[in-house]
């Protein structure tokens, strides 16, 4: 299955507008580079790739406007918080050398069943690993 993508960014812009939000310079870069990327990406990755570097105020409104209507998610990973394109939910992978977090868009979070009364806001899969990248460099000696 293949999707094109020039086809998909235009789908997020289209979906920007019709959320009451206007395509500004940095919302709009930011969506692309995120739409590149294929990976959510921590602030530090954002503003290191976005060119030219949004200030951090910018980035971070633009950060919270596009996750205020859905458009992003953020993922939690121990290493701190990273951005990704907004999808249904689904489970994360963290890599414990290199920080690198990756979407699993084809693992749902679980079904938890809660005691009565309790209501449950949001569930999250988080799995910790090392990525192919730190594999291959053989760093990983025993301590
Ligand atoms: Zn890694
Ligand atoms: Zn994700």
């Amino acid at each position: 299955m293949t999707v094109r993508r020039s086809d998909s960014f235009d789908n997020l812009v289209d979906e920007l507008h019709r959320r009451g939000l206007r395509c500004t310079i940095n919302r709009r870069r930011l969506l692309q580079l995120l739409f590149s990327s294929r990976r959510p990406l921590s602030r530090a990755e954002l503003l290191d790739r976005l060119q030219p570097t949004p200030d951090r105020v910018s980035l971070y409104r633009a950060l919270r406007d596009l996750e205020a209507v859905g458009l992003l998610h953020a993922v939690n990973t121990p290493e701190g918080t990273r951005w990704g394109l907004r999808s249904r939910p689904h489970a994360h992978f963290t890599c414990s050398v290199c920080g690198r977090a990756l979407c699993l868009e084809n693992t749902r979070p679980p079904e938890v069943e809660l005691p009565s009364g309790y209501l449950a806001e949001s569930v999250e899969l988080h799995v910790s690993g090392v990525c192919p990248n730190c594999l291959d460099l053989g760093d990983l000696t025993p301590q």
